[in-house]
């Protein structure tokens, strides 16, 4: 137990939260008084720093943080090697406690913060808050990292052992004295001067007690029937936590037991299972970031590296951007992207395998579309997700699986509701052409005609893909 009158600075990161938080909870454990800070530190994140999207659900966030925290926390922008030493000074900080992020450079960031503070006799704890397992622990046997999906889940993740149990923060906040000023979240400039957000603000509540609140809302209404409904972006199936997770506003522990208690008195086991398992996806992305730190923008599998990608897309792209394809369900999805800064995962395939098979644009255009545009932007998830759809990345989609908007459309949106809901120009066309209009007898006039032939460019992909096989 240190002195009671000692302090220590909580640097609070991807961890908007106060339940299960370990740096946090074990800064207070400890005795110390506490000096709550959040860092915008765009300096070392370089091509990497958030997204539009991303930076106003981080407002949100942060104002949410600071209120459960007595506004008590500190806001400062700029480089965190230079920030945080200087803080540790004024404030005659004895420690700092954080969690861990994994992206690469912020590990390198927080490795070069480390050395430089031990340095300077400060005593540096780092904690694991937004991972079930940490990366380096799931190898196979001859020690090499895992590169396919089920095989790393279920038995290097399940294998494991046990998930720990959630930590509560149940020692009371104990702050130390005002030294320093603390600013406030508009230092941050974190939104922009044109309020497009204000959709997005209806919709979404960013915060701890908003991630409650939709954990527990899909675990009631959402959980069973999940396996088989996830797929259905006319319905409410999903539990839409991914940028409440990718914020840390909730705890991945906490949830996957919640899940687990709340599948098991539902007996709805098999949906559990695959909800866990999607959980083991985003754990799976940041395991492979963490061993392949190129993934945001080298393919994984090299041969594709001599693909042939299209040139001059830009007006391509513009369309496929603003959901002008007139192919229907990628424009909803697209539509439902700028509206509401997120997409159902099913369609989120469906555009991007139009973007970069249908219409030949590189991968890496449309992840720094999404990159700007999700609330949920992670580098991991969006990384390795492309990667996936474009066929270049870990256990990957065989490339010659190339997603028919028709069909996928047909199958899994068969009214037409979602189209419908995010493209009104459509509003009237009868169900029968909902997802092909081109062919209903007066197709809408004010809907654009399909950006490319579905058929013909499959083929053109497939021939490109067999020659980037024959060149590797
Ligand atoms: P649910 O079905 O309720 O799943 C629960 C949680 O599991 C999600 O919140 C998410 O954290 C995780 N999860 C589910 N599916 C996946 C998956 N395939 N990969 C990784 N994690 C998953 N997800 C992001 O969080 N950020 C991204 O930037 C991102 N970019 C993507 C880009 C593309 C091209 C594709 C195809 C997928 C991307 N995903 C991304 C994965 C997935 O689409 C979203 O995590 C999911 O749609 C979030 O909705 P949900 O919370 O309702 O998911």
């Amino acid at each position: 137990m240190v002195d009671k009158n000692k302090t220590a600075i909580v640097w609070f990161r991807q961890d908007l939260r106060l339940d299960d938080n370990p740096a946090l909870i074990a800064a207070l454990k400890a005795g110390y008084k506490i000096i709550p800070l959040f860092i915008l530190d765009d300096v070392h994140a370089g091509q990497w720093a958030r997204g539009g999207a991303s930076r106003w659900w981080l407002h949100e966030s942060l104002q949410a943080l600071n209120s459960s925290l007595d506004n008590a926390l500190i806001f400062r922008k700029g480089d965190a090697l230079t920030l945080i030493p200087e803080l540790m000074a004024s404030c005659e900080a004895e420690a700092i406690f954080w969690n861990r992020c994994y992206e690469p450079w912020r590990i390198k960031r927080d490795t070069d913060l480390k050395a430089l503070l031990q340095d300077g006799g400060i005593q540096t704890h780092s904690f694991n808050a937004s991972l079930l397992w940490e990366p380096w622990e799931i190898k196979k046997a001859d020690g090499t990292p895992y590169k396919v999906f089920t095989p790393y889940y279920r038995k290097g993740c399940l294998g494991a052992g046990a998930i720990a149990a959630p930590l509560a923060c149940e020692t009371p906040l104990r702050f130390a004295d005002q030294k320093v000023e603390r600013g406030s979240v508009d230092d941050l400039e974190l939104l922009p001067a044109i309020k497009w957000y204000n959709e997005m603000a209806e919709i979404w509540e960013p915060g701890e007690q908003g991630a409650q609140k939709r954990k527990d809302a899909f675990l009631e209404d959402g959980l069973k029937g999940y396996k088989e409904k996830r797929n259905r972006p006319d319905q409410n199936h999903v539990s839409r936590l991914s940028p409440h997770l990718h914020y840390g506003e909730i705890s991945v522990r906490r949830l996957w037991h919640d899940a687990s208690a709340s599948g098991h008195a539902q007996n709805a086991e098999t949906d559990l299972d695959c909800f866990h398992s999607e959980l083991g996806w985003r754990e799976f992305s940041t395991y492979l970031l963490y061993h392949f730190n190129d993934l945001p923008w080298e393919n994984l599998n090299p041969r594709f590296n001599n693909f042939e990608w299209l040139e001059n897309e830009s007006d391509a792209l513009e369309r496929w951007r603003r959901g002008r394809t007139g192919i229907p369900i990628v424009d909803a999805g697209m539509r439902q992207l700028w509206r509401e800064g997120w997409m159902h995962n099913r369609v989120r395939m469906i555009v991007a395998s139009l973007l970069v098979k249908n219409m030949g644009i590189h991968w890496r255009k449309g992840a720094v579309w999404f990159w700007d545009t999700l609330v949920d932007a992670d580098l991991a998830s969006n990384s390795a997700s492309w990667q996936w759809v474009a066929g270049s990345g870990a256990d990957a989609a065989p490339y010659f699986r190339i997603f028919n908007p028709v069909t996928q459309g047909v199958k899994f949106d068969p009214e037409g509701l979602y189209v419908r809901r995010y493209v009104p120009e459509l509003e009237r066309v009868d169900n029968k052409y909902i997802h092909e209009p081109w062919k209903a007898p007066l197709p809408p006039k004010d809907y654009p005609s399909p950006i490319v032939d579905l058929k013909t460019s499959r083929k053109a992909a497939l021939e490109a893909y067999a020659q980037t096989k024959e060149g590797a």
